[in-house]
């Protein structure tokens, strides 16, 4: 976990955790939390949770590309907005991971989730491909901010499935939108809000799905950040661990 300085006074606390689960070989989600300049007590922060997905390691190649293009492309370009730098970042991804997926002989699918937040000048700004999540925990309680793009939670926006049956969906998993897999991308870039301390953003990929938003809540307010995203991990492997799971805590003091 590290603590430090954010602008008018902000104290950020971060942690972060990812595991394989219970079920998979392979860990094919990716995180990054960056901070440009390193020691700069007014820094941009950008966090970044990707899922990929992929036969033949080519999901954890997907997801490690993704984060690393997202960061080089989101602190390289700071002339444009906040919003605009992280959709130039997600296309930018997008288009290396789709021509790493057409590199050499063969044709190989691969390609990402990707859910990003960035702190800048006490502003959350943050941009959303596939479904993995990011929620907003304070005093109101916890709310999720980005929308699953996925066929089950479309449905259960029309009212043709309600959020349990949602959840427990065995095509829950199918993807309406993925960074990588086309040429093109929509991005779901969020409108920027005013960060009001107290208040804790949590990333994390659909491996946690088996914990509820209310239990995320309850560790978030009664852990530091580190211990939070360790005990969300081990919940989510308690109850089966069916999938990769990885979770970063950003709190804002
Ligand atoms: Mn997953």
């Amino acid at each position: 976990m590290t603590w430090w300085k954010a602008k008018s006074n902000q104290t950020v606390g971060v942690g972060a955790c990812s595991d394989v689960g219970r079920v998979r070989a392979a860990n094919e989600d990716a995180y990054g939390c960056f901070q440009e300049p390193p020691a700069d007590e007014a820094a941009e922060r950008l966090f970044v949770v990707a899922d990929g997905m992929g036969g033949h390691e080519r999901g954890e190649e997907a997801s490690r590309l993704a984060v690393e293009v997202l960061r080089q492309t989101f602190f390289a370009a700071r002339a444009w907005s906040v919003g605009e730098r992280l959709r130039r970042a997600f296309e930018v991804a997008n288009a290396r991971v789709f021509e790493q997926a057409h590199e050499g002989p063969a044709f190989r699918t691969m390609g990402t989730t990707c859910t990003a937040l960035a702190l800048v000048n006490g502003h959350v700004h943050m941009a959303h491909v596939g479904d993995s999540r990011a929620y907003r925990v304070d005093r109101h309680g916890i709310e999720q901010l980005t929308r699953d793009h996925t066929l089950v939670d479309e449905l259960r926006r029309k009212g043709v499935l309600t959020a349990e049956e949602a959840r427990r969906h065995p095509r829950r998993h199918a993807l309406t939108r993925a960074l990588g897999i086309r040429a093109t991308l929509e991005v779901d870039v969020l409108e920027a809000t005013t960060v009001k301390p107290p208040q804790t953003f949590v990333l994390c990929s659909d491996g946690l799905a088996p914990v509820l938003d209310e239990e995320i809540r309850e560790v978030v307010d009664a852990l530091p950040p580190q211990q939070a995203a360790e005990r969300l991990v081990a919940m989510a492997n308690e109850r089966g661990g069916p999938d990769n799971v990885t979770v970063l805590v950003v709190a804002v003091q």
